[in-house]
């Protein structure tokens, strides 16, 4: 099961329709939360999304709607008893923010504080890419390698059950059988984080071949000069943050609470997004993960 949960989608000041950032990434058997805002703990509630989901918590830096959260998120993990080890990422500038909220949660969890001071991997697939904003920010990417698919019709036709699939999988040949004689290459999947920055080589980087790409859109084109001086994207230029990358999905988020609509801020990102589909996102939606892209 793969797909994004969106818990939040104001930046700075929520509205009676949007609560503060929160997003939760269901990848497999992990729950990467990110950007836990204020108020994420009951829009959990709301998502239907239990505390013991999450296994990786992941900050891009530490101004309140993206991470004033995070205690009662901890608290309600601990309450609910979840014993599997937590590890919390963050910018290394941000500790003292980070410590002083984890210490008020005041959470018996089997909390890991790994905190990031430069771009590269952070965990296996998970990887950091430093973002343009007014504190330390780093966006997050996810990728999956490349892999396989086997084709059960082909693996009959040569013979092929039972433990030997898994011999066939690993050395890559049995007997006359080639792994790539009764299988299909299936392409990783790949998913970014791109909040809080202005135009940046890092959030290029972040966004590169992303059949998910999630973008703050905080304003409108037309606001383009509060954009630049509060070194945030406009809704144009996500677009084009999604074209250049060959995006699959743009999901926009992080809206200013000045616009009450925000169809045309999606218009605006569709008009420069290229082939990418373009979601304007509202609070508790579920974007599925796109079809794997085809090689
Ligand atoms: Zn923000």
């Amino acid at each position: 099961m793969r797909e994004l949960v969106v818990l939040g989608t104001a930046s700075q000041v929520p509205t009676r329709t949007r609560n503060h950032n929160g997003y939760l990434l269901r990848w497999d058997g992990e729950g990467l939360l990110l950007d836990p805002g204020e108020g994420t703990q009951r829009q959990m509630t709301h998502a239907g999304v239990a505390a013991s989901q999450i296994t990786r918590i992941c900050l891009t830096h530490v101004h309140g709607d993206h991470c004033f959260g995070l205690p009662g998120v901890l608290a309600r993990m601990a309450l609910d008893g979840v014993e599997h080890p937590v590890e919390l990422h963050y910018p290394a500038s941000g500790e003292e923010v980070v410590r002083a909220l984890v210490a008020v949660a005041h959470a018996a969890l089997d909390l890991r504080l790994r905190p990031h001071g430069e771009g590269g991997p952070v965990a296996p697939g998970l990887e950091v890419a430093p973002l343009a904003h007014r504190v330390e920010t780093y966006g997050y990417r996810l990728v999956e390698p490349d892999g396989r698919t086997l084709l059960p019709e082909r693996l009959a036709a040569a013979g092929i059950t039972g433990p030997a699939v898994g011999r066939l999988v690993r050395e890559g040949r049995l007997g006359a059988v080639r792994l790539e004689d009764v299988s299909v290459p299936r392409p990783g999947q790949r998913f970014a984080f791109v909040m809080d920055t202005a135009e940046c080589d890092g959030a290029a980087a972040l966004a590169d071949g992303a059949d998910l790409l999630v973008a703050e859109s905080t304003f409108a084109d037309a606001d383009a000069d509060l954009a630049d001086a509060y070194r945030h994207l406009t809704a144009g230029q996500a677009g084009a943050l999604a074209r250049a990358a060959g995006a699959g999905t743009l999901v926009l988020t992080h809206f200013s609470s000045r616009y009450p609509d925000v169809a045309p801020l999606a218009a605006q990102a569709a008009a420069q997004a290229g082939a990418a589909r373009v979601v304007a996102a509202a609070d508790l939606d579920r974007v599925a993960f796109p079809p794997r892209r085809r090689t």
